[in-house]
Order: structure tokens, then sequence, then C-alpha cells
């Protein structure tokens, strides 16, 4: 059965508020739309942790820069429901930007520690407030249970797990393993963007992290690992951003040896910028 699509917070308590009072769990899934298998595995473990799934299609203005194009972010709404209604998802949120941020709105969720790890932020300034305002929002809204967060953007999870704990929301924020193409790529809505030879280019970022991830566990320096990826990387021709090995919660640099690690990578090949991230 298709799906509800609500359009408003306030539809959304209302549809929400009997699960609760039947004494029935709920698990949220913040996305972007554009769904791919990575979004729908969200879907399915909100199903083993929650009796009911609400799943949000948002594109969130508050986390584009003016040099980022939110216009071009693709949009497919009824292909999304679609798939949505498959897995058996019993609620799809799709606000318009007004009524999340009406006129007047003057707030954000600023914050530090793992939004300021000089990964993603340095190269995306605005990125993790935007990210931070929005999730806070949306588990205020709903009010659920749990959230499904993928490890594909390791440090966002890190940053809203945070966000969660800090601001006391009654919302667990549950992380999901990233979902790979056969050859290892990580599932994105970016992938579209590649062209066939940089689609056989692109396997090399999780290649190159498992390389690393390898050399450390075998007992060599992270700075080296991460150095070597870099070097065979922009030998392949991306141009990298980082690689990085960092705490696996924290996103510090390592301090001491046997702290749980997390490698870290972005890069762009030709118009299109590719992260992903593996554990050592
Ligand atoms: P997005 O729509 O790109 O903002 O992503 C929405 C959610 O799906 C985020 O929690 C992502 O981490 C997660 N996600 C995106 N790609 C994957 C993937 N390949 N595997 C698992 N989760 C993913």
């Amino acid at each position: 059965m298709a799906p509800k699509i609500i359009r408003t917070v306030a539809a959304l308590r209302k549809e929400m508020a009997p699960w609760r009072a039947e004494g029935l769990t709920s698990a949220i899934v913040p996305t972007m739309g554009a769904l791919h298998e990575g979004h729908l595995r969200l879907v399915r473990e909100g199903f083993t942790k929650a009796d009911r799934v609400v799943t949000t299609i948002f594109v969130n203005p508050k986390q584009f820069s003016a040099t980022e194009d939110l216009g071009k972010y693709p949009r497919d709404e009824e292909a999304d429901v679609a798939k949505l209604a498959a897995e058996g998802v019993n609620l799809v949120f799709a606000p318009d930007p007004g009524e999340i941020y009406p006129s007047g709105f003057v707030t954000a969720v600023h914050m530090e520690g793992p939004a300021k790890a000089g990964l993603e932020d340095k190269f995306r300034p605005h990125f993790f407030d935007g990210v931070a305002t929005v999730v806070a929002k949306l588990f205020i809204a709903a009010g659920a249970d749990y959230a499904m967060f993928g490890e594909k953007d390791y440090q966002q999870l890190q940053v809203v797990t945070r966000m969660a704990r800090d601001l006391g929301l009654a919302t667990e924020v549950i992380g999901i393993p990233t979902e790979r193409e056969a050859d290892g790529l990580a599932m994105s809505s970016r992938n579209r963007y590649l062209s066939k030879q940089e689609r056989q280019q692109a396997t090399a970022i999780h290649k190159s992290l498992t390389q690393a991830a390898a050399k450390i566990r075998a007992g060599g320096k992270p700075q080296s690992a991460t150095r070597a990826a870099i070097r065979s990387l922009t030998t392949l021709g991306f141009k990298v951003d980082y690689v990085a090995a960092r705490n696996a919660e924290t996103l510090a640099v390592p301090k001491t040896a046997g702290e749980p690690l997390r490698l870290l990578a972005a890069a762009w090949l030709g118009t299109t910028r590719l992260i992903d991230n593996i554990a050592v």
C-alpha cells in the first residue's frame, strides 16, 4: 500500500500520536530523496528496530553553500514514494522549505567537536550546522524512538549522534553500514554524474582505503598509510580533498596507540565529489 505523504509538522504529529498511544515504536529515516539501495537498507533496518517507519524527503537548503547547486539536486518524489511503498514504509514526510524554515526563522544548531574535525567541514563550512539544525527539527517534529543514518556519511553520523545526546532529544541515532555496488563503490546519488570511465576509476577509493586499513592493522603508521592512499589516488587522476585516519567517535587526530580508528576520504573525479570511509 502506498504510504501517506505528509507535508506539515502538525499532520505528522497527528499521524504518529496514535502509534505512541498504542505502544508502538517508530523509526525515522531522514533523506534528501533520489533514493537508492543504500537508503532502502536504512528503511529495512528501521523495521528491525521499530514497529513503524517514517521516511523524510527534504532537500535541505541550509546545507548547500552559494557555490553548490541546490537547484540541480536530483528530485523524483514519485519514484521515491514507489520505492518506499515496496518496503512498506508507513509515512513519507516531504515538507516544503517554508514548512521547515517559515519566514522569520533565525535559529541554528551550531556544533564544535566532530563537526569541526577538519574533514568535510573544511571543504563545506556551512554544511554541519545546516545538517544539525534540520535534523534537530525533524527529531523534535517526529519524536521517533530511533533515527537511522548511514555510515556512508560518517562525519554526519557522528555529528547527529552527538547533537541528539547534547540536546537531550528522545531519538536514538542508529548507524547503518554502507551499501556498496558489487565492485565496492559506495552507493550515492552522485554516482549518476560519473562518466563510464570515471565510474570504473571510482572503485579506487574503496580499494585504497581497504589497503590503508590493512597496512595500519599490520602495524603501519596511520600517517604513512593515508599518505600512500593519497599518492595512489592522485596518480589515478583523482583530486584528493583528504584521506585521514581519525578517532572513530570524536574524529579527532589519534593520539594513542590502540584507539579505535576510522579511515575517511573525499576526492574529486572530474566534476563529481565522492566520499567514503571504512573501519580500521
Ligand atoms: P542523503 O539522501 O544522501 O542525504 O542520505 C540520506 C541517508 O542515507 C544518510 O543517512 C546517508 O548516510 C544514507 N546513505 C546514503 N548512501 C548510503 C549508502 N550507500 N549506504 C548506507 N546508507 C547510505
